[in-house]
């Protein structure tokens, strides 16, 4: 099942899409008129936070045998990310491909440990937006592109043999950064977190749809020229050891949102690097998610 958190006729709702991804159930809209209750919040955090009566309850709606004149079609519906604005700080896995770790440095810069910094609420954005170019604050703004693993049932001291059910669903996340800004300040989070940096989506896949996470190919094209291209199978940490590393005497919380690092092919790692620039269309397809496109303002 994909979650979509969307805005329809002005008002922003939860819903799910169909089998075709062509059309929405607006899960409350649909839900009032069945029962006459409002039984989903309003945001897909707070629907994850339910736990495992969220998709119970989803399941039910959808069996209803007046479900289908509820579904509206993607042309009146305008994606938002998943989860527009999070409890916390999104973690991010930094050099989790051996090939970025090497081209952004040299094979000493393959970690022995889960490296990780965080990009701050205020920088997600959602599908086919514009992302700002913010110049005259850097000259060197770069992508990379990202599966996003979102949690969804607290834990602490999370084994790697459990971890992955702890894990909510899939999403894709665009870790845009000004590479000047993360070399000058040295500690990452002021080039990591510049407003609109953190494009997610377009939806939020369910893992029971994704059979194997730690085998998917990603691709990042800027302009239909192919710059990113791997699988999640050459991770150095996989999700489950992100997930039981991070958890060591951290809670982690439904709704929270990990992006698990970028393979070789960013705009530092040309020579001549190839930063981003006004007008310039970034797409990341991650295998079984689906395709987060946006543009960089002029
Ligand atoms: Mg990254």
């Amino acid at each position: 099942m994909k979650f979509v958190t969307a805005e329809i006729k002005g008002i922003t709702t939860v819903g799910v899409l169909d089998s075709t991804g062509e059309n929405v159930l607006p899960l409350n809209a649909a839900e009032q008129c069945r029962s006459g209750e409002k039984i989903f919040p309003d945001t897909l955090l707070e629907c994850i936070q339910m736990g495992d009566s969220f998709l119970e309850k989803v399941n039910s709606l959808i069996d209803w045998e007046d479900v289908n004149s509820f579904y509206i079609p993607m042309s009146d519906v305008r994606l938002l990310a998943p989860i527009p604005r999070p409890a916390k700080n999104i973690f991010c896995v930094g050099k989790n491909y051996a090939d970025h770790a090497i081209e952004l440095g040299s094979a000493a810069d393959i970690p022995e440990h889960v490296m990780v910094f965080t990009k701050a609420p205020t920088t997600v954005t959602g599908p086919d937006t514009e992302v700002q170019n913010h110049s005259g604050i850097t000259n060197q703004l770069d992508y990379e592109g990202e599966l996003a693993v979102v949690i969804g049932k607290e834990g602490q001291g999370i084994s790697r043999e459990n971890a992955l059910e702890y894990v909510f669903g899939y999403t894709i996340i665009n870790d845009i950064t000004a590479r000047d800004l993360q070399e000058r300040h040295k500690q990452y989070f002021i080039g990591k977190s510049l407003d609109t940096s953190c494009p997610m989506g377009p939806w939020l896949v369910h893992k029971n749809e994704l059979e194997n996470p730690g085998n998917l190919k990603i691709q990042t094209r800027v302009n239909g020229e192919i710059r990113q291209e791997s699988s999640t199978n050459k991770f150095i940490f996989p999700i489950e050891e992100i997930i039981s590393v991070l958890s060591k005497g951290m809670t982690l919380e439904p709704g929270d949102i990990i992006a698990t690092g970028t393979p070789a092919g960013v705009g530092k790692g040309f020579k001549p690097p190839k930063y981003l620039s006004g007008g310039d269309v970034i797409e990341i397809t991650v295998e079984g998610v689906g395709i987060l496109r946006n543009t960089i303002s002029k």
